[in-house]
């Protein structure tokens, strides 16, 4: 355990201060996001196999046709959430994955809720979680498409994979104040990372810079 978690070779701090240093030349910028992704070890949350390439930035197979983001795209996700909210109590993930992402959030705001599709992907997040002593996080096995009514409104929503439109549920769910960041596309054709915040009098859009994420699926599994 000890050993997985300090990382021995191509998981050694110096392979991370290398990645840390390409997230800085590609623009991310807020020092408590590239401290706490400096200090978390992304090899944990990938199978062995290719625990070595954990700090490249690419995005990696975590089964069921599912991947891990890359570490660009957590940095940015995170640090668009940070800038553009106060105090982030609440904050909703869809699609856990393998609980990278997650984890990266537990770090910085009060409490995570997770909501993820496939039911063997979730759990293994939650044991990795728990592993790192990352206890402020709820996880529930749903289609995220209905968000988590129970805990709204939540000061931040970030969506890990792309749905055709924003879901209503979601909107509804989100905080006066409160900033949601989503990637908008359909299956074949280009995604594009929006902003959402939400004002006293509606809901304001900005559109970022295109990505590539799995499609938002409907229903369990
Ligand atoms: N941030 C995650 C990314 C995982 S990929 C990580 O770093 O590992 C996106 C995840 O979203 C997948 O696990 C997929 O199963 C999940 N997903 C897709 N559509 C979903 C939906 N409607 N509700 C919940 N999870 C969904």
């Amino acid at each position: 355990m000890i050993q997985s978690l300090q990382g021995i070779g191509m998981t050694s701090p110096r392979t991370r201060e290398r990645m840390i240093n390409r997230l800085m030349e590609q623009g991310i910028s807020n020092n408590k996001v590239l401290d706490v992704i400096r200090n978390t070890p992304r090899h944990i949350f990938m199978d062995e196999a290719l625990a070595s390439r954990a700090y490249e930035d690419t995005s990696l197979p975590i089964g069921y046709n599912q991947t891990i983001s890359r570490p660009y795209i957590v940095a940015k996700m995170t640090e668009l959430l940070l800038e553009s909210s106060g105090r982030l109590a609440k904050v909703l993930e869809i699609g856990t994955g393998c609980g990278y992402q997650t984890s990266i959030l537990a770090q910085l705001v009060d409490n995570v809720y997770s909501v993820e599709r496939i039911a063997p992907l979730q759990k293994k997040a939650k044991d990795r979680l728990w592993d790192l002593k990352l206890k402020n996080v709820s996880y529930k096995h749903s289609d995220g498409g209905w968000g988590w009514p129970d805990y709204a409104p939540y000061d931040g929503i970030l969506v890990a994979a792309a749905p055709p439109e924003i879901p209503e549920m979601l909107l509804q769910q989100l905080a006066v104040g409160g900033v949601m960041v989503i990637p908008i596309g359909n299956r074949s054709g280009s995604q594009q990372l929006q902003r959402v915040l939400r004002t006293e009098t509606g809901y304001e859009v900005e559109e970022l810079e295109s990505v590539v994420f799995v499609p938002f699926q409907s229903g369990r599994k």
